[in-house]
């Protein structure tokens, strides 16, 4: 059995590194890990999911935190939208295979993932869209209030379309990190308008609780919004139960949408019809195609579109969403939490001592496990080298995305493997390495 998991990755690299063969000592320890973690693949509920996807060969994809992975009927479904909906049917297709109602439509299915009952999220626009708008409707459901909250580790676009909105509105802007956002909401108090925060932080994984900030900011009258960049499509989000009022989040990472896959916006039902968001576009008007002079919103959540989407990545999306047929946001974030403590268990075993950014408590982290290394860029690089793919994020983080459908507890412990031997063999000094592109 160990020998089938080592085959199925990238056995040749561990050739060259002196101290990982399997007779010697390091060998013995990472073959019971595999062993146990073949064990693990082949009896866990997502068994098989990986099946769904189209990965290359020898390559350990732990990046699906920035660009999932291809599920393989989003293929097929691009090449009917290319040469049937679009060559063919041309622009009967608006109505014909509903391109009209594609952004509600792929809205209600991805609200199964994220806790949403039917009609509250709209799949349109870009994540940095989709927050200006939810953050300038927020300031509209509360006016007279002047302070909105958000994380000052915010993904800095979150950072710069807050500033911007707040500037718009007059509201002032505080950032206070998440761990001390209740108590900022109660001193804020009245004047709150808005608690704006990432589920789990983009660079440390760390997961942040939806429910008492959530509640704290209803406490004192305000609304909380969620950016899910880094939760949906990997855990249960519970938007509806945990009485979250907006979110955003991106149809790119977990949910597999494909290069710039359209964003997802949603409003609580409670407040969509007072739900104001300032980019009145004519897709989001309540009768486009009376092409009148003034604008009226639609009813219900159509009114967070702005115009024409892009439908070939729309309907990729669509596609890819159906990779999650027959699977609970439960069974998914076990899958995630199995394979994660199966990554960070073996680097224990391998006595790899990197310290973790990531919490090593389960409840605290979302599905990424982030290391921190003085040359992080350059062990990221020598990882790539590897095949195994990661990314690098200021300043010193090497940070390894664990999406549940399709990474196994085997690449988990490969992927500790290879780390081990890039520190064991010093291989992040290689000249080769140092070397920052514009991309990272
Ligand atoms: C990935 C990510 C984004 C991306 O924004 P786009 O406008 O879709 O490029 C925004 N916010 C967070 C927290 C992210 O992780």
């Amino acid at each position: 059995m160990s020998t089938d998991a080592r085959d199925h990755t990238l056995d040749h690299t561990f050739d060259h590194s002196p101290g990982h063969s399997p007779e010697q000592p390091g060998g013995h320890v990472l073959d019971d890990l595999l062993s146990r973690a073949a064990d693990l693949d082949a009896n866990a509920p997502l068994s098989g999911i990986r099946d769904r996807f189209t990965l290359p060969e020898g390559v350990i994809y732990l990046d699906g935190n920035s660009l999932g992975a291809l599920p393989t009927a989003v293929t097929e479904v691009v090449h009917d939208v290319l040469e049937r909906q679009w060559g063919e049917r041309l622009i009967r297709s608006w109505n014909e295979a509903d391109w009209w109602g594609a952004p509600t439509r792929i809205g209600d299915a991805l609200g199964r993932l994220v806790g949403a009952a039917t009609g509250q999220i709209v799949v349109t626009d870009s994540t940095s869209v989709n927050l200006f708008k939810a953050l300038m409707g927020a300031a509209r459901l509360r006016p007279g209030r002047t302070v909105v909250l958000t994380d000052p580790d915010s993904f800095p676009t979150d950072l710069y379309m807050t500033d911007s909105a707040a500037r718009l509105a007059g509201l002032e802007v505080r950032r206070v990190h998440p761990r001390d956002a209740v108590r900022a909401i109660h001193e804020a108090g009245d004047s709150l308008a808005l608690a704006s925060y990432s589920q789990v932080d983009y660079r440390t994984g760390e997961k942040w609780d939806l429910v008492s900030i959530t509640e704290a900011a209803h406490a004192v009258g305000a609304l909380a919004c969620w950016d899910l960049c880094h939760s949906a499509g990997a855990m249960e989000v519970d938007l509806d139960a945990g009485g979250a009022d907006l979110a955003v989040g991106c149809g790119y990472k977990y949910l597999n949408g494909g290069p710039g896959a359209p964003a997802f916006l949603y409003v609580a039902q409670r407040h969509l019809a007072d739900f104001d968001q300032p980019l009145t576009g004519w897709h989001g008007h309540a009768r486009p195609f009376e092409m009148g002079p003034s604008y009226a919103p639609a009813e219900g959540i159509a009114r967070g579109r702005v115009g024409t989407p892009p439908l070939i990545s729309m309907l990729a999306l669509e596609a890819a969403l159906t990779a999650y047929d027959g699977l609970e946001p439960a069974q998914v974030r076990a899958q995630s939490l199995s394979v994660t403590e199966a990554f960070i268990g073996a680097l224990d075993a391998l006595g790899v001592d990197l310290p973790l950014a990531t919490p090593r408590d389960p409840d605290r982290r979302g599905s990424q496990v982030s290391l921190r290394h003085p040359q992080a860029f350059a062990v990221v690089q020598a990882l790539i080298a590897r095949g195994v793919i990661g990314d690098f994020r200021e300043p010193d983080i090497i940070r390894l995305g664990f999406a549940p459908l399709y990474v196994t507890h085997v690449d988990a412990v490969n992927a500790a493997a290879h780390v081990q031997a890039v520190l064991d063999g010093r291989e992040y000094e290689r000249p080769e390495f140092a070397e920052r592109g514009a991309v990272t």
